[in-house]
């Protein structure tokens, strides 16, 4: 893997410690529905977190957060000690630039080429020159093993090949954090490994801070240092993945990994 294009090549020691990201009792709600109930949690720099939890329990809602497509009605988001809420739209900016996202159904300009897909934020958002975008997006496509697919357009890849463009494209913007929402859900399941070992390459290798929803328990037990339980909006078990997985204390979450395991 060419180290030049990664994020964070060096896994730097005063980046793998310190706190990233804290929620200080964060509400949603949707109408009557209280999707987070003042929940607080933090991620430490450089930290795999992986949310775990039934279906409805408040995970994704966490992701939206934090790529400010929601906001809360009220609590503390701060990433990397800026603030994401409240704040102004400027501090926000700011903020979000340390966040890239992958989600589950690719999300991909099916208008542009892979290429521009890649290029596009860096130049538009972060102003690099397109030059230097597009050298960096081709460090990355090797990475992910799409060299060849410069010019071709999301549709005509795979599913796994799109996913693997929505990473090269979430990295090439360099974020601090790096949150997946259920990234294999939607894959066939033979290309689900491909785009999971890329996922744990890149774990492995950069020091990027990983927050992660899945239903893919081996994955979150291979990857994560942290695993959060939630269930109706709240963290209700934190710890380990060999704590939580093979010694659940909260029968919510033995009752919820008997069914899913
Ligand atoms: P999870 O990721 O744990 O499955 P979500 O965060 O997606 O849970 O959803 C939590 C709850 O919030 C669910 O009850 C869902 O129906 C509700 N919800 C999520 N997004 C919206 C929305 N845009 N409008 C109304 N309700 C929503």
């Amino acid at each position: 893997m060419p180290t030049d294009t990664l994020p964070n090549p060096e896994k730097s020691p005063e980046r793998s410690s310190g706190e990233l990201i804290r929620f200080e009792q964060v509400t949603k709600r949707f109408g009557e529905n209280t999707v987070l109930d003042h929940l607080d949690f933090s991620v430490d720099a450089g930290k795999h977190v992986t949310l775990i939890g039934p279906s409805g329990s408040g995970k994704t809602t966490i992701l939206r957060l934090l790529m400010t497509l929601l906001k809360p009605d009220e609590g503390t988001i701060t990433v990397d000690g800026k603030k994401l809420f409240p704040a102004s739209e400027k501090e926000r900016r700011e903020a979000r630039k340390q966040i890239g996202m992958v989600f589950q159904q690719f999300n991909l300009f099916p208008n542009m080429s892979v290429l521009r897909n890649i290029t596009e934020a860096p130049v538009t958002v972060l102003g690099m020159s397109k030059d230097e975008a597009v050298e960096r997006a081709k460090g990355l496509l090797d990475m992910v093993g799409l060299a060849d697919k410069c010019d071709a357009r999301p549709s005509q890849l795979s599913g796994g090949q799109q996913q693997r463009v929505a990473i090269a494209r979430a990295l090439a913007m360099r974020p601090k954090v790096l949150l997946l929402d259920e990234v294999t859900s939607a894959l066939d399941p033979e290309l689900v490994a491909g785009v999971l070992d890329l996922l744990r390459d890149i774990a492995r290798t950069t020091d990027i801070t990983m927050l992660c929803v899945t239903h893919e328990m081996n994955f979150a037990r291979d990857i994560s240092d942290q695993v959060l339980m939630f269930d109706a909006g709240r963290v209700i078990e934190t710890g380990p993945p060999e704590q939580i997985f093979n010694e659940p204390e909260n029968d919510r979450t033995r009752e919820f990994l008997s069914a899913i395991l």
